[in-house]
């Protein structure tokens, strides 16, 4: 799916209003997130703080888990927005999210300024490990083994 400038328009406008809804009180960092699936529908999302930290959840994974929970998995473009004068792009932790999905996402960056970043993500995220390492050919014969194993014991 070719994501075109009325699209690109929509999800530029879905990352904005989430952003609007950023619970960011410790970093003061808003930012949101619009996913779009291969049908065309948008999720959006916006980074959820906690006071722990370490729970705190990002505008784009939370935009992602929206589109699953809308019984979506066939991402093509996340669009993330930050109010911001330089462009941000996705922390490694959503880079590894995303690519669960494909690691030929679109992912565009816009902030304020006229900083903007397109790319796919896998020019953000090269020799990536995703669900592909782990067909059944991929494993390797000792792990096959170790699973036969398991199940035997389980028996
Ligand atoms: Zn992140």
């Amino acid at each position: 799916m070719k994501i075109n400038e009325e699209t690109l328009q929509k999800l530029i406008d879905g990352a904005r209003n989430a952003c609007k809804n950023a619970y960011c009180a410790y970093s003061r960092f808003p930012v949101g997130a619009a996913a779009i699936s291969s049908d065309g529908a948008i999720s959006i999302g916006c980074n959820v703080e906690n006071a722990s930290y370490g729970l705190t959840m990002c505008a784009e994974r939370n935009a992602v888990f929206a589109m699953v929970g809308n019984g979506r998995l066939d991402l093509v473009c996340v669009v993330i927005y930050t109010p911001t004068n330089v462009v941000s792009a996705p922390c490694g932790a959503c880079r590894q999210v995303l690519n669960e999905f494909g690691s030929e996402i679109r992912i565009v960056s816009i902030c304020d300024g006229p900083e903007r970043i397109d790319c796919l993500l896998s020019d953000l995220l090269p020799l990536s490990f995703g669900p592909q390492n782990l067909t059944a050919d991929n494993k390797s014969a000792e792990g096959q083994r170790g699973k036969q194993n398991q199940k035997s014991q389980s028996r």
